[in-house]
C-alpha cells in the first residue's frame, strides 16, 4: 500500500524523523513547517492522510484540523494528531477538532503504522465509493446532503464485548450521556451471534492479555456479511501493544487505552460512529443514483438500457440451458388522439397506470421494460411462445377491459394495445428477438389493434401463426 503522508511539524528534527521511519515502510512522504504550508500542499494535491503536530506557531494544529475537516473537499482526509502532551484533555479538543487520532511523542513504531494503514485502509474504501458518486455525476448532490457534519454522531446502537463487569458499567453509563444504547455480552461466541441478529453502529472489544480469542472474534466480524462494516473499537491494556497491532492489521478501526477516559470514549465512538453513518448514506446514494440510470423516471419500470443489458443474459442461458425464453412488445394504440385530446399530462397518466397494470400482472421474475415513448417490452424467462401469448392475451384483457380512471380526465379512458410476441430459438441474437416481436407487433397495428400477434419462429418449421381479437370497446 503506497500511501502519501503528508507530514507537518514546525521543528525540522521532528520531520525528519517521522520522514525516514515512514519511508522505510514505503510510504510516499510529503512534508510541511507550518500549518500555512500544509493546507496549501492539502488543496493543491490531497494526501491520503495528515499527521499534524499541534504545537505551531501562528495556526497550531487544533486550527490546520478544524480547517480540513470543514472544508467539504477535505473533510474526508484522515488527520492524526502527533502531540508532546499526553492531557487527554487535548485529544478530547483534538477530536472535537474532528481528528481522528492521537500519536504522543516519542511516537511508538508499531503503533505509528499500525494506525496510518488502519486509517489509510478505511480512506481507500471511502474514496472507492467517492469515485463511483463521482462517475454517476450525483457528487455535487452528495457532498451537501451527505456531509461529515451533517450528523452528531449520537442515539448509536453499540455492542460492547467486555467481560470486566466494573469496566462494562462504566462504558455503558458514559455511553448513555451521549444517548447511545449499548448492549454487553461477556463471550465472543455470543456476541457473533448477536452482531447477526440485529444491527450495531458500532461494536467495542475488549482485548483479554491470557487469549487470542477476542482477535479471533475481530477477524470474525470481518469476514462476516453482516458486520463487515461496521467499525470495531478496540480496548486494550496499556501494555498489550502486540494485540493491539494484530486487532488493527485485522481490520479494528479505533482503539482504547485502559483505563477509559470518558471523554475520550465518548469522541471516538463518535468519530467512528459519524464515519459509518457517512459511509452508509454514500452507498445509499450510489444506489439510488444506480437506480437513477437503471429505470425510467415517469413509470419507475426499467429502462430500455437495462432492458437490453438483461435480454442479452437471458438468451445466453436459454442457450446454455435449453429452457424456453419469450419477449412481448407491446404499443399503445392511438396514443397520439389521447394526448391531442386530453393533454399530455393525462398522457403520462395514462403511462403510469399501464406500466403499474403491467407489473402487476405479471410474475415476479417477469421484467417489465419501458422502450419508449409508448411501447413496452416483457422479458419472460422460462415461458415457451404458447404460454407468452396467453399471457399477453390476458394482459391485453385486462388493459383494454378496464377504463383507466386518471387524473385531470374527466372520465375514464379506454386505452388499448397492440401485442407482438416472440419465443427464443437458439440461433437468435437478443436483436433478432426484438426485432420478430416488433414485426409481429406491427401486423397487430396493421391487423386493426387490440390484438396479439405471434412472431413467426426463425427456423423452417415454424408453428403456425397464431392471433387473437376482442373486439374494441
Ligand atoms: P398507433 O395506434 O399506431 O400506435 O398510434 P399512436 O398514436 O399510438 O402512435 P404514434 O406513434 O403516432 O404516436 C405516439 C405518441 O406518443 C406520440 C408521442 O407524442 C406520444 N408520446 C411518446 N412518449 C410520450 C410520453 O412520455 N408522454 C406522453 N404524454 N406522450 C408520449
Ligand atoms: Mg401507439
Ligand atoms: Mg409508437
Amino acid at each position: 500500500m503506497s500511501a502519501r503522508v503528508l507530514v507537518v511539524d514546525d521543528i525540522p528534527a521532528n520531520v525528519r524523523l517521522l520522514e525516514a521511519k515512514l519511508t522505510a515502510e514505503y510510504f510516499d512522504v510529503v512534508t510541511a513547517a507550518s500549518g500555512k504550508a500544509a493546507l496549501d500542499i492539502i488543496s493543491a494535491s490531497p494526501p491520503d492522510i495528515i499527521l499534524l503536530d499541534v504545537m505551531m506557531p501562528q495556526m497550531d494544529g487544533f486550527e490546520v484540523c478544524a480547517r480540513i475537516k470543514g472544508d467539504p473537499r477535505t473533510a474526508h482526509l484522515p488527520v492524526v494528531m502527533v502531540t508532546a502532551l499526553s492531557d487527554s484533555s487535548d485529544r478530547v479538543r483534538g477530536l472535537e477538532a474532528g481528528a481522528d487520532d492521537f500519536l504522543t511523542k516519542p511516537v511508538n513504531d508499531l503503533a505509528l503504522f499500525a494506525r496510518v494503514r488502519s486509517l489509510v485502509r478505511l480512506k481507500m474504501i471511502m474514496d472507492e465509493w467517492r469515485l463511483r458518486e463521482e462517475t454517476c455525476g450525483q457528487f455535487e448532490l452528495l457532498s451537501t446532503t451527505a456531509a461529515l457534519d451533517a450528523d452528531d454522531g449520537r442515539n448509536a446502537r453499540i455492542l460492547i464485548v467486555e467481560q470486566n463487569a466494573t469496566v462494562a458499567d462504566k462504558i455503558v453509563e458514559t455511553l448513555a450521556t451521549a444517548g447511545h444504547r449499548t448492549t454487553v455480552i461477556e463471550s465472543g461466541g455470543e456476541a457473533l451471534d448477536r452482531s447477526r441478529q440485529e444491527q450495531f453502529d458500532l461494536i467495542g472489544v475488549s482485548l483479554t492479555s491470557d487469549s487470542d480469542d477476542r482477535l479471533r472474534l475481530c477477524s470474525q466480524l470481518r469476514s462476516q456479511d453482516e458486520t463487515r462494516q461496521v467499525p470495531i473499537l478496540l480496548i486494550v491494556d496499556d501494555w498489550d501493544t502486540n494485540r493491539l497491532i494484530k486487532g488493527l492489521d485485522i481490520g479494528a478501526n479505533d482503539y482504547l487505552v485502559k483505563p477509559i477516559d470518558r471523554n475520550e470514549l465518548i469522541a471516538r465512538v463518535r468519530t467512528q460512529v459519524r464515519r459509518r453513518r457517512y459511509q452508509d448514506r454514500l452507498r445509499a446514494n450510489y444506489e439510488r443514483s444506480l437506480s437513477l440510470a437503471l429505470t425510467d423516471s415517469l413509470t419507475g419500470l426499467y429502462n430500455r438500457r437495462y432492458m437490453t443489458r438483461h435480454l442479452e443474459g437471458l438468451v445466453q442461458r436459454m442457450r446454455e440451458s435449453g429452457k424456453p425464453l419469450s419477449i412481448m412488445l407491446f404499443d399503445i394504440d392511438g396514443f397520439k388522439s389521447i394526448n391531442d385530446t386530453y393533454g399530455h399530462a393525462v398522457g403520462d397518466e395514462i403511462l403510469r397506470h399501464i406500466a403499474q397494470r403491467v407489473a402487476g400482472n405479471m410474475r415476479n421474475f417477469d421484467m417489465v421494460a419501458r422502450f419508449g415513448g409508448e411501447e413496452f417490452v416483457v422479458l419472460m424467462p422460462d415461458t415457451p411462445g404458447d404460454v407468452a401469448f396467453s399471457v399477453a392475451e390476458r394482459l391485453r384483457e385486462r388493459i383494454g377491459g378496464e377504463p383507466f380512471a386518471v387524473a385531470g380526465c374527466p372520465h375514464p379512458l379506454d386505452v388499448t394495445v397492440s401485442i407482438g410476441i416472440a419465443a427464443a430459438s437458439r440461433l437468435d441474437a437478443p436483436d433478432d428477438l426484438l426485432k420478430r416481436a416488433d414485426a409481429a407487433m406491427y401486423q397487430a397495428k396493421t391487423g386493426g389493434r387490440n390484438r396479439t400477434v405471434a412472431g413467426d419462429a426463425p427456423t423452417r418449421d415454424r408453428p403456425p401463426m397464431a392471433e387473437a381479437t376482442q373486439p374494441a370497446r
